[in-house]
C-alpha cells in the first residue's frame, strides 16, 4: 500500500488542537485507506465522538472496521453510539475484553474477532501487534511502501516494546508513530532513553498525544524537531511520498 492512499484523522483526544471540536479524556483515530475505513478506538463518550465526526464531515456509514486497542473506558466509550448508527462493521478486540461484551458486540455488529498474543494481519496491509502486556493491548500497524505507520492507544506495555515488536515482524523503518505513549508518570531520565531508542529504531515522524504527558511531548519535539507533530483532536494527517504533510490548524466553523 502506498502511504499516499492513507489519511488519518484524530477525532477524540484529551489534547486539543482545534477549538471547534470537543476534547475529553480518551483517544480515537479514523484511518481511511483506498479500501477500508477503520475506526481505531472510540474515545470515552459516543455523543462527543459522533459530534466531532460530524463537524469534520466524516461519514459514520463508511466505517467498515473497528479496532479496539484495549478495554479501558477511555477507548471503548463510543462503541454503542457508533453501532447504533452503523452495525455493518467488523470488530477486532483482544482477550482482555470480557466474554459478555464480546457476545453483545457480536449481536450488535457483523462479528467480532478476538486477537491473541501473536501479530496478526486483520486486513490487507493492516496488522495487529497482537495483545501485549497486562492490559492485553494491541496496537495497529499499516505496512506501507514508505515504512510502517503505527498507532498506539495507551501503550501500557511501553511504546518502545510496541515499536520493537512491529520491527521484529516487518524489519522496516517507521514512517509515523502516533497516539498515546503513556509516559506521563515516567522520570525524565527514562523518557529521554525512550525517545532516543524510538528514534534509533528508524522512526521518521512522531505524533504523541492522549497519555503521553507534557514533559515527554517536549522531549520528543526536541529530538524530532520538524518531524514532530503536535497531537490532539482535530489533527489530520496526509502523506506525500513518505513525508507527513503537516496538519494545519483546523478552521471549522
Ligand atoms: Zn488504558
Ligand atoms: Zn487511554
Amino acid at each position: 500500500m502506498k502511504s499516499n492512499d492513507i489519511k488519518l484523522s484524530v477525532i477524540f483526544d484529551n489534547e486539543c488542537s482545534c477549538e471547534s471540536l470537543t476534547s475529553l479524556w480518551g483517544f480515537s483515530c479514523l484511518v481511511e485507506t483506498a479500501d477500508n475505513t477503520i475506526l481505531f478506538d472510540t474515545g470515552s463518550n459516543g455523543r462527543v465522538l459522533l459530534k466531532n465526526m460530524q463537524r469534520k464531515k466524516l461519514d459514520i456509514n463508511r466505517v467498515d472496521t473497528i479496532f479496539i486497542s484495549h478495554a479501558h473506558w477511555d477507548h471503548i466509550g463510543g462503541l454503542d453510539s457508533i453501532l447504533e448508527l452503523n452495525s455493518n462493521i467488523n470488530i477486532f478486540v483482544t482477550t482482555h475484553v470480557s466474554k459478555n461484551l464480546v457476545r453483545d458486540l457480536n449481536t450488535l455488529s457483523n462479528g467480532v474477532t478476538v486477537i491473541g498474543d501473536e501479530p496478526t494481519e486483520i486486513l490487507p496491509y493492516i496488522h495487529s501487534t497482537g495483545a501485549m502486556g497486562e492490559a492485553s493491548e494491541q496496537s495497529f500497524i499499516i505496512d506501507t511502501e514508505d515504512g510502517l505507520i503505527i498507532i498506539a492507544g495507551c501503550a501500557h506495555s511501553g511504546i518502545e516494546a510496541i515499536v520493537t515488536r512491529a520491527k521484529r515482524v516487518f524489519d522496516k523503518e517507521i514512517l509515523l508513530l502516533l497516539g498515546g505513549f503513556h509516559l506521563f508518570r515516567e522520570e525524565e531520565k527514562n523518557i529521554r532513553e525512550t525517545v532516543k531508542s524510538i528514534k534509533n529504531m528508524g522512526t521518521k515522524f512522531v505524533c504523541p498525544s492522549h497519555c503521553t504527558g507534557e514533559r515527554a511531548k517536549k522531549l520528543f519535539e526536541e529530538s524530532f524537531k520538524e518531524n514532530y507533530i503536535d497531537g490532539g483532536v482535530g489533527v489530520d494527517i496526509d502523506f506525500d511520498n513518505g513525508v507527513v504533510t503537516p496538519p494545519s490548524k483546523q478552521t471549522l466553523q
